[in-house]
């Protein structure tokens, strides 16, 4: 058996398996993409003392940071379920069961997609879901953002400081985010507000050019001109495999304390499928590290 099994080969996963080998304990990674979002990632600019860098090339240097280790990876593998018996058991969707002492959980988010013509396509050509990381990219342009609870707010927010003009589009005839929000957004000089509207495509013809909505009450189809949109309705943590064995929030989010412990003895969770309230790389990174020094020490005491 495993000392430490870690399910996920993203920041997080990465990050807790490299300090889990480093005391010695026998590692092992479970990942269905290794690499995780950072793949779907173009440009990195917040990745402290790498001013630049590129998702691919970043996932290529995991790679190589862990080969410098004794960690077992098994690659393209679903984990299905957790139990504990004598050991930690987890199931995986091909049959196996991986066996260990510890297990820290790493398994991610991804964000919800509007499911229109055109968001794939653009994606990363003007589709972008994460303001802090691509804001910085459309200064000076127009942007709109999909979505009107408090992430959707925030990012207008956000992007209204850095941009030329923002355009928050929300399906329902108001939104949903938080009154201070709300009232912060109002004040913006550089924002517009649709309710009641209907994303129905992205266009565009190399690079998204404008977004094309439905007026639900008039049924009318309109079109905007933005060379970029943030898709802001919802992260949804990969933790569906979870279901009845460890405690989780409404959103689905893994709860962990300070020690990233979770409600079942000798499992840890770290990144961005815990409720850890900001999901960026070096936070999943620092909190992998703080979940395997916990496994750690739960191995020492156990
Ligand atoms: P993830 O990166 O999601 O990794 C999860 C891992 O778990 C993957 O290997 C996945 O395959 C695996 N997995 C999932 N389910 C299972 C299962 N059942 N069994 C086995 N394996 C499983 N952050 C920044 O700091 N800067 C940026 O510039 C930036 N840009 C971004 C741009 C985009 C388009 C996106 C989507 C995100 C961006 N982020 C950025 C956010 C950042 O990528 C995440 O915060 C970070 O990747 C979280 O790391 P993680 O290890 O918790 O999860």
């Amino acid at each position: 058996p495993f000392d430490v099994l870690v399910i996920g080969g993203g920041p997080a996963g990465v990050s807790s398996a490299i300090y889990a080998a480093r005391k010695g304990l026998r590692t092992g990674i479970i990942a269905e993409r290794f690499g995780g979002q950072i793949l779907d990632t173009l440009g990195i600019e917040n990745f402290i003392s790498v001013p630049y860098t590129e998702g691919p090339k970043l996932a290529e240097n995991f790679k190589e940071h862990v080969k410098r280790y004794d960690i077992d990876v098994m690659e393209r593998q679903r984990a299905k379920s957790i139990r504990r018996n004598e050991l930690l058991e987890v199931e995986l969707e091909k049959g196996a069961v991986v066996k260990s002492k510890t297990v820290i959980i790493a398994t991610g988010a991804r964000w919800r997609n509007v499911n229109v013509p055109g968001e794939k396509e653009f994606k990363n050509k003007g589709v972008a879901y994460c303001p802090h990381c691509d804001g910085p990219l459309f200064a000076g342009k127009d942007v709109a953002v999909i979505g009107g609870g408090n992430s959707g707010i925030e990012a207008a927010i956000d992007l209204a400081g850095i941009v030329r003009h923002v355009t928050v589009l929300e399906f329902l005839p108001q939104l949903k985010a938080d009154k201070v929000l709300q009232e912060r957004l109002y004040r913006l000089p550089n924002v517009t507000v649709l309710t009641n509207v209907q994303t129905k495509e992205f266009t565009g013809k190399e690079k998204l050019d404008g977004i094309t909505y439905i007026e639900r009450d008039t049924n009318q189809e309109k079109h905007i001109e933005v060379q970029g949109v943030f898709v802001q309705i919802g992260l949804v943590p990969n933790t569906e495999w979870l279901e009845g064995t460890i405690e989780r929030n409404a959103m689905g989010e893994i709860i962990v304390n300070e020690k990233n412990e979770t409600s079942m003895p000798g499992v840890f969770a770290a990144g961005d499928c815990t409720n850890s309230p900001y999901k960026q790389i070096v936070i999943a990174m620092g909190s992998g590290a703080t979940a395997a020094l916990s496994a750690f020490d739960y191995l020492i005491r156990n």
